[in-house]
């Protein structure tokens, strides 16, 4: 894939929007989007197959219904295209179109105390930031790919 291609699907941080659970064609949505409807009214059977077959999981499918619907519903583009809909308080995507730069690492002040991360998410940016400066942006993508971001 060229570099215009993988910059859509990494976020100027580094991580992975193409995996995330939100993007708009990526597998998490589109799976659920999938179990959603091949699991049609399976609401009425759950609720049967506590005592039939005497399963008490079956009592938790409203739950995992809820989350399944939430996958289903909510969408982003990528943070290239739109504010990212779950780190609320980021301050990357500003700061780099500011920078004019398409990664943190290619940033003079980086690793940098601005990123509006919590220290879990912070590290993880730093993380790959470092190995993308290491083997470059392309190689990087190659090794991702295909592992889940969580
Ligand atoms: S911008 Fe945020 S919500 Fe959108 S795909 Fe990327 S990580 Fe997910
Ligand atoms: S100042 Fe920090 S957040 Fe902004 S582009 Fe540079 S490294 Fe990234």
């Amino acid at each position: 894939m060229d570099y215009d291609l993988i910059k859509n699907r990494l976020a100027p941080c580094g991580l992975h929007c193409g995996k995330c659970f939100a993007y708009t064609d990526g597998a998490i949505r589109k799976s659920s989007i999938h179990l959603k409807k091949a699991l049609g009214n399976f609401d009425v059977y759950a609720q049967r197959f506590v005592d039939l077959i005497d399963e008490p999981v079956f009592k938790k499918y409203p739950d995992f219904k809820e989350l399944l619907t939430y996958f289903t519903i909510v969408e982003c583009k990528g943070c290239r295209k739109e504010k990212c809909k779950i780190f609320k308080d980021c301050k990357v995507r500003d700061c780099h179109e500011m920078r004019e730069i398409d990664f943190c690492f290619q940033c003079s002040d980086f690793p940098c105390d601005n990123t509006g991360f919590d220290q879990h998410l912070h590290k993880r940016s730093v993380d790959i930031n470092l190995r993308m400066k290491e083997i470059g942006v392309e190689k990087y993508y190659d090794e991702i790919k295909d592992k889940p971001r969580y």
